[in-house]
């Protein structure tokens, strides 16, 4: 099986990035959803707590008690509990699922400030408001997301206003229904970096903190270092001649004598399948034929090979984005941190 290398100076340099836009540590909140972007929740969650993260943004109920001795808030975004927890908070989704929670559950409300995907709508606030006092619910919050954020439209702005309304619409019903003041937070990382004047109560960073984020020129930001890379092990060599084709199907056909060898990793562990044939990694060598469930053969014969060490560069060649990349890699892949 293969193995994933986490470089902590990376991810601690992106973490010194994002702290000067968000203007202080304690505002950013890491996004540790789906294994933490494949990286590994607890590796992840460990050494964030070291460099000084107190708030992480999960999934699932069950990544927020793995990652609970970790961080002093923990927001949930897409799950509802059975039992309250003083340092895990949810999200309303929309107004009837309000009546699910548990009484005295900590919840943040979503807002659709236009996405259209989860949230509940401006003019729906007072109803919704109305409803979580009566289901005894402690409101902490109000956020939204941002559909555009890294693409070099106005759709950021016109969000970015909506939610500024529902803001001030908030803050006097908290008053009128007796709640404590709100936090509020809109930013992912690509809305974080577009907003200079960022003075909300926390940011929700993903893919900035992993340093696999690709926004157009006039939004780039420099020095951001990719915390993840991935190894294989060599199972087997062998010397094939001109012509000989390697693999499934025989795709794979070399065009001059060479040594082959058989890694030990695949789809199986998540490696997009679609790389086949072609792909070259960071030192470029080039893979040969289909990969299989645990095999993959490249030109080379080297012991360890580097398979990326950006999910960018999977991503451009596979035509997608580093976060299915990312997330593709199985939890039971080895995670060790360098
Ligand atoms: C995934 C997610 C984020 C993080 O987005 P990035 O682009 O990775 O920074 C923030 N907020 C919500 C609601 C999300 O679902």
């Amino acid at each position: 099986m293969a193995t994933i290398i986490l470089n902590k100076n990376n991810f601690f340099n992106n973490l010194d990035i994002i702290a000067k836009y968000s203007k202080s540590v304690d505002k950013i909140a890491l996004v540790l959803k789906d294994n933490a972007y494949g990286h590994g929740l607890v590796e992840m969650s460990s050494m964030a707590k070291e460099y000084g993260i107190k708030r992480a943004v999960v999934r699932t109920h069950r990544e927020a008690e793995i990652a609970e001795s970790f961080f002093s808030y923990i927001l949930v975004l897409g799950d509802i509990p059975t039992m309250v927890s003083k340092t895990i908070r949810y999200t309303i989704n929309d107004l009837e699922s309000i009546d699910k929670f548990p009484k005295e559950t900590r919840v943040e409300l979503k807002i659709d400030s236009g996405m259209h995907r989860n949230g509940i709508a401006i003019d729906e606030i007072e109803e919704a408001f109305i409803k979580i006092k009566a289901r005894g619910l402690l409101l902490e919050g109000l956020f939204t997301h941002h559909r555009s954020a890294d693409e070099l439209t106005s759709e950021w702005f016109w969000q970015k206003k909506n939610f500024e309304d529902a803001k001030r619409i908030a803050k006097e019903l908290a008053i009128k229904y007796g709640f404590a003041p709100l936090r509020f937070h809109s930013s992912n990382s690509a809305a974080l970096f577009r907003n200079a004047s960022f003075d909300e109560d926390m940011a929700r960073v993903g893919i900035a903190a992993y340093g696999c984020m690709t926004l157009p020129k006039p939004l780039h930001v420099d020095g951001f270092k990719p915390v993840l890379s991935l190894w294989a092990k060599k199972l087997s060599s062998r010397k094939l001649k001109s012509h000989q084709r390697v693999g499934y199907g025989g795709d794979g056909e070399i065009l001059s004598d060479g040594v082959v060898s058989n890694y030990d990793f695949g789809y199986g562990e998540g490696f997009l399948r679609v790389c086949a044939n072609g792909y070259k990694t960071p030192e470029g060598i080039e893979l040969i034929g289909r990969i299989s469930m645990d095999n993959s053969s490249f030109l080379s014969s080297k012991d360890k090979l580097l398979i990326f060490d950006s999910a960018l560069h999977v991503a451009t060649y596979a035509s997608t984005i580093s976060y299915e990349v990312l997330t593709s890699l199985k939890p039971e892949i080895k995670r060790e941190i360098f």
